[in-house]
């Protein structure tokens, strides 16, 4: 059998049939338009997806189930999504209204919780009972593998590491909270950093990576030139891995999970990124002396969210 997963993103919906080992072997996209009405977007999903088993010779005898992962919150009971902010979507079916189109079981679940799926599947978690997805980018996402299944919490609204609290009437964040781990941990958190030293560091390489003009200054550009040695990104790139160090040491010291997977745009910058936090989490595991998770970097890349999608149940 074969299942149907989806990655619903703001400006593009990717979806593939997937087989039992995770592999993609058709795939379809549909172009996010936010103006139409949410049965529309729905009807063009479900019609993506049953050309999509047509053009690869399927029948729907073949698939088992659909799955979605959408940028928000989803109530795994009932399959509607609570909230989806890009798409402006606010308690709608998404279950009862794809049903209409192709009568499977449909699923739905946060999108970092499905790409932790995947990686535990089909990635680089593959085989662990127990994992924790972060996705560091804009801000931090993350999912959570227990006994080989999706954690998301009693009432679907679990596993938001990103909005827990890192520092006491710390930085204000966009949830309302102040001190939130992703106003530390993200790329957005790399840059505000960035910027606020640059105002006394104007020597800095990092005024040439963004030719002067702070606005245009990433992640990226941070952790390069803190590759290269300058200072200031070396002190940005440290307090950076330090937030990240005690946040996954705080998941650690909770969950005890066998991997903590790190993926996301900032995760990218691969082996200086690894190496760092490696060093850093032992600082703050609490029982020091007996072994704890391995930390990777996340494998499947864009494929994930489709991936791990299908792998709902
Ligand atoms: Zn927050």
């Amino acid at each position: 059998m074969y299942r149907i997963g989806l990655d619903i993103g703001g400006t593009g919906i990717q979806m593939g049939i997937v087989d039992e080992k995770g592999h993609i072997l058709e795939r379809g996209e549909v172009v996010t338009n936010t103006s139409l009405p949410f049965s529309e977007q729905v009807r063009q999903m479900a019609e993506c997806a049953l050309d999509m088993v047509k053009k690869g010779g399927y029948s729907l005898l073949d698939i088992a189930s659909i799955g979605a992962g959408v940028p928000g919150v989803a109530d795994q009971k009932t399959g509607a999504v609570i909230y989806c902010t890009n798409l402006g979507w606010k308690h709608v079916p998404f279950r009862e209204e794809f049903r209409k189109y192709i009568d499977k079981p449909v699923f739905v679940d946060n999108d970092a919780t499905v790409a932790g799926l995947a990686e535990s599947v089909a990635g680089v978690s593959a085989g662990s009972s127990s994992s924790v997805f972060i996705t560091i980018g804009t801000g931090i996402g993350s999912g959570i593998i227990l006994g080989g299944r999706v954690w998301s919490g009693a009432h679907g609204v679990g596993s938001e590491l990103g909005h827990s609290i890192l520092e006491l009437d710390g930085e204000p964040c966009t949830c309302g909270n102040h001190g939130c781990v992703e106003r530390y941990c993200s790329a957005t958190a790399i840059i505000r950093m960035a910027r606020e030293l640059l105002g006394r560091h104007p020597e800095s390489m990092l005024m040439d990576s963004c030719e002067g003009d702070l606005k245009k200054l990433t992640a990226r550009h941070v952790i390069d030139a803190a590759r290269e040695g300058d200072p200031t990104a070396v002190k940005v790139f440290r307090r950076f891995i330090k937030a990240l160090g005690q946040t996954i040491a705080n998941v650690i010291n909770i969950l005890d999970p066998e991997v903590i997977v790190l993926g996301g745009g900032v995760a990218k910058s691969g082996a200086f990124l690894l190496d760092a936090v490696r060093a850093e989490v032992p600082k703050y595991i609490l029982y020091k002396e007996l072994p704890y998770a391995h930390i990777e970097l996340a494998r499947l890349g864009a494929d994930a969210g489709i991936i791990g999608a299908a792998m709902l149940s």
